[in-house]
């Protein structure tokens, strides 16, 4: 007997015949012997449909005030759920965020779990009962409710996972496991088996929307057992999350290619080239909480230099007022923002261990006459950012420079 979070996506409780087959699987895990918690999005298309709500009422809505209204689509479906699994014979209990306790910062809208009370879990978990949480949502010290951000629900049933100290937190999603790619994007991805917390962590942080990042954080820092599963079909070990990288087979030098086409670039241009000058102008983006990824300093020239950056393009508008003010005080020439800009990854811990990854990715890029606005690296990823228009080309002309779609050896 084990105890099991399962987290099941938007798309998986999509309407009443779906959260009835999910209490289906719930009551089969449920009778092999197991002790369950469900974790539960959304209905598809109802956090969008909140958001776009709000904004009909206030154009920048209020961030408290915004996650009162996008929290709610969760608390339908755990009620939903729990109605479901009482009419397969199951005894079930729904709880929202605030009412299991899993306390929040006050970050509205982007909230860090910080501490989760299992005795109510536990007591229920103990009387056979399945217990259901809300994903998404939390509640900080002060009573307010939150939310942990698009995506989010995969970060409660890690945290859920962790908290309990659960055998394994399994992610019921539309797809059967972590692909080499977005296989909306290329038909020909392929399910990986197994993929390194590290490569991951990379993904997800660079695009890859099937797991969100802070799960993968929580995961890792926890060492908890994190699988992704189909919730459409039977059977299917999914894909496992290692710790280890598997030493006895040939690594290929890319596992993955991840993409976000959710991207800005800012440029200032003619800011005096001086010390504290980088800081003088991130300085106040990070202080209004924007997070700011790939950076470019040019070189400078008569005692002046061009500096661009990107940042999510729902954040463009505030950076640029930001700027604004920065260019002002730093007698800088010129303000300007794009906000159609992509960015795609090639991501694998293969790279570690041979040279011209980089030069493979740019010239593929070149042959299509994509051309690279940015770049960036770590050990185990190069990112470019490219314009939009081009970014479903590159991914797809990538996949296939680095042999993604042969099986491995
Ligand atoms: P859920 O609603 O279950 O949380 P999401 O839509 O958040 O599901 O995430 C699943 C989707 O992630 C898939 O339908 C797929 O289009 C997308 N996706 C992006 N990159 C990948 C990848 N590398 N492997 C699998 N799915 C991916
Ligand atoms: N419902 C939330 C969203 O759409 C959380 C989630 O689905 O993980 O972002
Ligand atoms: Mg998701």
């Amino acid at each position: 007997m084990a105890l099991i979070v399962q987290k099941y996506g938007g798309t998986s409780v999509g309407n009443p015949e779906r959260i009835k087959n999910v209490a289906r699987r719930v009551a089969r895990a449920h009778a092999e012997g197991h002790k369950l918690v469900v974790v539960v999005s959304a209905m598809s298309g109802e956090t969008n449909r909140l958001v776009a709500l709000a904004k009909e009422v206030q154009a920048n809505p209020d961030p408290r005030e915004l996650d009162v209204v996008i929290s709610t689509g969760e608390q339908v479906t755990i009620g939903l759920l729990s109605m479901a699994l009482q009419a397969e014979g199951i005894k079930a209990r729904s709880y929202t965020g605030p009412q299991v306790r899993i306390l929040t910062d006050s970050s509205f809208t982007k909230a860090r779990i910080l501490k989760i009370d299992e005795d109510r879990m536990r007591k229920d978990l103990d009387e056979g009962c399945v217990v259901v949480v809300a994903g998404f949502q939390g509640v900080d010290d002060a009573g307010n409710i939150t939310t942990l951000g698009r995506g989010g629900s995969d970060t409660t049933g890690v945290a859920l996972a962790a908290a309990l100290r659960a055998d394994e937190c399994q992610i019921y999603t539309d797809v059967d496991g972590v692909y080499t790619t977005d296989p909306r994007i290329v038909p020909e991805a392929r399910k990986l088996d197994r993929i390194t917390f590290e490569e991951m962590l990379e993904m997800a942080s660079l695009g890859s929307k099937v797991l969100q990042i802070r799960s993968v954080e929580f995961a890792g820092k926890y060492k908890v057992k994190l699988r992704v599963l189909s919730s459409f079909q039977d059977g299917g070990e999914g894909t496992l999350i290692t710790f280890e990288e598997d030493t006895k087979m040939e690594q290929p030098i890319i596992s993955g290619i991840a993409f976000n086409r959710d991207e800005a670039k800012l440029t200032i241009q003619g800011v005096p080239d001086r010390p504290g000058i980088a800081y003088q102008i991130l300085g106040p983006v990070a202080e209004a909480n924007i997070d700011v990824d790939m950076i470019i300093q040019n070189v400078g020239q008569d005692g002046s230099t061009d500096f661009s950056f990107t940042v999510p393009r729902g954040e463009m508008d505030r950076a640029m007022s930001i700027l604004e003010g920065v260019k002002t005080h730093t007698g800088a020439r010129e303000v300007h923002g794009d906000r159609t800009m992509a960015k795609v990854s090639v991501v694998g811990v293969g790279m570690r261990s041979h040279v011209g990854v980089a030069s493979r990715m740019f010239r593929t890029l070149a042959e299509e006459g994509i051309n690279i606005q940015m770049i960036s690296t770590s050990e185990i990823k190069i990112s470019v950012a490219i314009d939009e228009k081009y970014l479903e080309l590159a991914v797809r002309v990538l996949h296939k420079a680095f042999e993604l779609d042969q099986t491995a050896a």
